[in-house]
């Protein structure tokens, strides 16, 4: 299946290659060296390796040996086992943890614990022996290179470095089968093309609208972590096109993909997503509830009724519908959870109160003191953005009132008790 992975790797000897010591964290160098001192193999792989050979900083450091979990934890002091589908080592040097895993080898050679259900992985602790073995599990080229602290130098197995230079993402092997033992690599292809500007390989791209569907089978809590991953990391725009070109958007936000034909509801997620590349990229901060708030506004927006109806509260409308949006069709596909829904529903709820009739300024003063008033604004501002001009007045009265000097702005309770 793995046609693409050479007997013999290409060797890049290290006077042959620019992935210098300085760029791996120390903490992953002590474990490299750590298991190499023990007798195990150790080598630098994934996005340590990609990243430091495009010239970027890696967002971790994974690394892989022959050393078998139980031995992995016996050498180091702070090192926890983790996960079920896939059993990894967390060794943590002081705030810096570090992935370590065992070789893997084919699913189906028979031994250990790799179980397919439908073609798909649903557990993969089949052990190598070799890193041979290793590089024919791995997803794409260019995450298939590894460095080795025995000699400092390169392994290539499927020609990623190539890749690397001509901006390329590519499965190793038969891409429906890859998918199918895996859909989320369907996400990562998206993701990886997006973060690096790289394009999809027409073999590697073709199958993702047909398979897009076989997301639904993967636990939604693992898309939670994609989903942070694809859209908080600085390059949300390009992570959105990409996921709606391929027919992946659907399957995580149906309800949200179902607006998108509403220009106002597509200018305000470009928004969003363009303002939190932007905001990442000056180092500022930012939160998934905002994010996944303008995200599922849309929709909410849809199912609300648009004008005060006699007899009805508006506050507990919003609040039903927005409790039946998140469990209609969007927490079983992305389990966004409870301590990011909850602040979700409290800047939604928020608009509400913000838009009101400004009669009485002293109860509007008091607003300024709610813990979700800060992002509750800048969603007012972004909503005005994206063409609900109708509330504009509204945020102009709040955008004068902040800027008014004689009015001392309240630090949030919630802020309040943390400091
Ligand atoms: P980044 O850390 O920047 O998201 P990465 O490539 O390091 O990118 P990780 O999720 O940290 O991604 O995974 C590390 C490596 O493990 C990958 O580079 C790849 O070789 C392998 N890998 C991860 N997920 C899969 C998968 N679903 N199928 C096959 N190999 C995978
Ligand atoms: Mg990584």
């Amino acid at each position: 299946m793995q046609d693409l992975i050479k007997k013999n790797p290409i060797y890049v000897p290290r006077p042959e290659h620019n992935l210098s010591r300085h760029s791996i964290s120390q903490a992953a160098l002590n474990v490299l060296y750590q298991l190499h001192k023990s007798g195990y193999q150790a080598f630098l792989v994934g996005g340590g390796v990609r990243d430091v050979l495009l010239g970027q900083t890696p967002k971790d450091f994974d690394i892989v040996t022959n050393a078998l979990p139980e031995q992995i934890r016996k050498l180091f002091r702070s090192c926890r086992l983790i996960g079920r589908r896939f059993v990894l080592a967390h060794v943590r040097f002081n705030r810096e943890i570090v992935e370590v895993a065992t070789f893997r080898a084919s699913h189906d050679n028979g031994q250990g614990e790799g179980i397919v259900e439908n073609g798909q992985i649903v557990r993969d602790n089949v052990y190598g022996s070799t890193v041979d073995d290793d590089a024919g599990r791995r997803d794409f080229t260019i995450n298939a290179i590894y460095y080795d602290i025995s000699d400092f130098s390169l392994l290539d197995y499927a020609d990623g470095i190539k890749d690397l230079h001509d901006g390329i993402i590519r499965l190793i092997g038969n891409p429906v089968l890859r998918y199918q033992e895996d859909p989320v690599r369907m996400l990562r292809a998206t993701r990886f093309a997006a973060k690096l500007g790289f394009s999809i390989a027409p073999k590697t791209a073709e199958p993702i609208p047909k398979l897009a569907s076989l997301l639904t089978n993967i636990p939604p809590a693992r898309l939670f972590e994609e989903v942070l991953k694809l859209f908080l990391s600085g390059h949300a725009v390009a992570s959105f096109q990409q996921l709606y070109q391929y027919g992946l958007f659907q399957q995580l936000f149906p309800q949200t993909e179902a607006c998108l034909e509403d220009p106002v509801a597509l200018k305000l997620i470009k928004q969003v997503m363009c303002d939190t590349d932007e905001r990442l990229s000056n180092k500022k901060s930012v939160t998934p509830a905002f994010f996944l708030a303008a995200l599922l506004w849309p929709p909410l927006l849809c199912q609300l009724p648009n004008k005060q109806i006699k007899g009805v509260n508006l506050q507990e409308k919003l609040i039903e519908t927005s409790q039946k949006l998140l469990a209609r069709n969007q927490l079983q596909r992305v389990a966004i959870p409870r301590r990011i829904t909850v602040p979700m529903q409290e800047i939604w709820l928020l608009q509400l109160r913000l838009t009101r009739q400004r009669k009485v300024k002293k109860k509007n003063l008091k607003l300024l003191e709610h813990p979700q008033f800060r992002a509750g604004y800048d969603f007012l501002l972004l909503r005005v953005k994206a063409g609900e001009n109708h509330i504009a007045d509204s945020a102009n009265w709040w955008t004068d009132l902040l800027a008014d000097k004689s009015i001392t702005i309240p630090v949030s309770r919630r802020r309040r008790k943390k400091n």
